[in-house]
């Protein structure tokens, strides 16, 4: 799949059982590839100073590494997912190297963090026609997006464009706690939150914007 601000409707209805939009109208905020330490710790004090909860995917390598970061994220109450353990397009990998990278990451958050993974992304946003039965054997939730930002071109023009003309009420807004968006991670999130406020959306508990 080419990434896309907001993927179209015969894919979401394609792939029927991914969340692709946030179920009670409400926008739900996600963080791909963290955690970082250039980043996360500014999302995580700007999500504070604004009493909002969020979803991070985070890539077992960096969960290895920086494990206080995980426990900050956790602490807060944000919700962690499922990014796989390597970052590896599933596309690229046999069924079996894809249950591996997704298995090793839920055995790492329950030894490490004892924490009990329920979300899962595909890194790049790359899934196969088998992903579907994939994930469900892990037991997990695949969630898409509905407003990729593009906050990783580092670009903030770019990413207020973005949420400009894409961001509704039911958005799951992807964003990256990584080094290559960790300049705009601060004003990302904050146009995100005052575009929304200005057209009267509210953004979700993240559980209750996947129930
Ligand atoms: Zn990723």
């Amino acid at each position: 799949m080419k990434y896309l601000y907001n993927p179209p409707a015969i894919l979401k209805r394609t792939f029927g059982s991914f969340k692709w939009n946030s179920s009670n109208a409400t926008i739900l905020l996600t963080f791909d590839d963290g955690p970082t330490p250039e980043s996360t710790e500014i999302i995580l004090r700007v999500l504070k100073e604004y009493k909002t909860k969020a979803l991070f995917f985070c890539v077992g390598n960096n969960v290895r590494k920086y494990p206080d970061l995980v426990e900050e994220i956790i602490n807060q109450g944000h919700l962690i997912g499922n990014h796989t353990l390597n970052h590896k397009q599933l596309t690229q990998l046999t069924y079996t190297e894809s249950i591996n990278e997704i298995n090793s990451y839920i055995q790492l958050l329950k030894e490490q963090h004892k924490y009990d993974v329920k979300y899962f992304r595909p890194p790049h946003g790359k899934f196969k026609i088998n992903t579907p039965s994939l994930v469900k054997k892990c037991g997990l939730t695949n969630v898409m997006w509905s407003l990729l930002t593009y906050d990783f071109k580092g670009d903030i023009k770019e990413v207020k464009l973005a949420v400009d003309k894409y961001l509704q009420m039911d958005s799951i807004v992807v964003l990256h706690d990584s080094v290559k968006s960790a300049k705009i991670i601060e004003d990302s999130i904050k146009i995100i939150l005052e575009s929304a406020n200005k057209k009267g959306f509210e953004i979700g508990e993240p559980e209750e914007c996947l129930r």
